[in-house]
């Protein structure tokens, strides 16, 4: 069921049931965190690998210190430039968190979203909400309330509808541990936006070899397959017989065969992005055969972008 109902998916949580839940990046499946059995909901509604840990949702920065062993002066600081927002601060946690949640990790990731309605659910809950993305994993995340409905079903005891999300990708994800700001997924936030913000060097995969646990190669993925190219000028010369979906970022002539998806008219990043993955879904949906998209460039959120695109394409 979908609906705005705020009492209805109060109470559902309070009683160990999954919510799905807007925010500005994309829908979250969520589930009383600090209720193993409530979350283990989570993961088996979405066939999730137990090893993949959730993100948790809290109402404001005040609650971080229930739940870390320490907020250092840096996490403060990121928290303080960019809550609620895009971006996921992973900190050592304390005992209060269940290890599903973290998979079993010592550190726990922690953001305040930056959506009204869920924003105002967080604050009516005594509790906070673990939620990764609404949808079955490794399949394209829901930007509405719809995309959520067909791809979980009735898994979700309801769907707190707040229309299309703002953002349109996941959320920056950064550890802060011993004193080292490392970036762990790209998103709505920038590295640069982070290291002007706080003034220190944020280390990246190229730095160090370290991952984000779960970070699966093959993510996001359509039905079909979704080609990634460097030129689309020359990708479309070379496809003109086939029938092709097409992902734009710009205005570009296309012929009969192929179906034009714009997700800008003109290479506006953020338009990008928050067109991203509903223009996957529907290209998912037409009758073509295959699905092109070109690399972004590598700037700014345009990073993430190439980042879900690398991980829905075939390789
Ligand atoms: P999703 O909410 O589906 O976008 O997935 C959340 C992602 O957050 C996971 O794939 C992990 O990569 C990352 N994550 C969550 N918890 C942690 C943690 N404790 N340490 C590092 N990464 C984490
Ligand atoms: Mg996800």
């Amino acid at each position: 069921m979908t609906g705005t109902d705020l009492a209805l998916a109060t109470s559902l949580l309070q009683s160990g049931h999954l919510v799905a839940i807007p925010t500005e990046t994309v829908y979250g499946l969520a589930a009383n965190a600090l209720d193993a059995t409530a979350v283990s909901k989570i993961y088996n509604a979405k066939q999730r690998p137990s090893f993949n840990p959730l993100i948790i949702h809290i109402a404001s920065a005040d609650e971080v210190v229930k739940y870390v062993t320490e907020f250092s002066p840096l996490a403060q600081q990121l928290a303080k430039a960019f809550w609620p927002g895009s971006l996921t601060i992973v900190m050592p946690k304390n005992d209060t968190v269940p290890d599903l949640v973290t998979a079993g990790l010592p550190n726990v990731a922690l953001r305040v979203p930056k959506h009204p309605i869920t924003l105002q659910l967080l604050s009516l809950l005594n509790f906070p909400l673990a939620a990764p993305s609404a949808n079955i994993s490794n399949t394209v995340s829901p930007t509405t309330a719809k995309r959520v409905a067909q791809s979980l079903g009735d898994s979700a005891s309801y769907i707190l509808d707040g229309g299309k999300c703002d953002v349109g990708v996941e959320s920056t994800i950064v550890s802060v541990l011993e004193n080292q700001v490392t970036l762990l997924r790209e998103g709505g936030i920038s590295k640069e936006q982070i290291e002007a913000a706080i003034g220190v060097h944020v280390r990246t995969q190229a730095d160090e070899k370290i991952t984000a646990p779960g970070q699966l190669k093959k993510h996001y993925a359509t039905q079909k397959p979704l080609f990634l190219v460097d030129d689309m000028q020359d990708a479309l010369r070379n496809h003109q017989t086939k029938k092709v979906s097409v992902l734009l970022f710009e205005t570009m002539e296309t012929t009969e065969n192929q179906i034009p998806y714009l997700l800008s008219s003109d290479y506006n990043l953020s338009e990008i992005a928050n067109n991203l993955f509903e223009m996957m879904h529907l290209a998912d949906e037409d009758n073509s055969d295959f699905i092109l998209a070109e690399r972004c460039i590598s700037e700014g959120i345009g990073r993430a972008i190439n980042d879900r695109l690398l991980r829905a394409s075939v390789r």
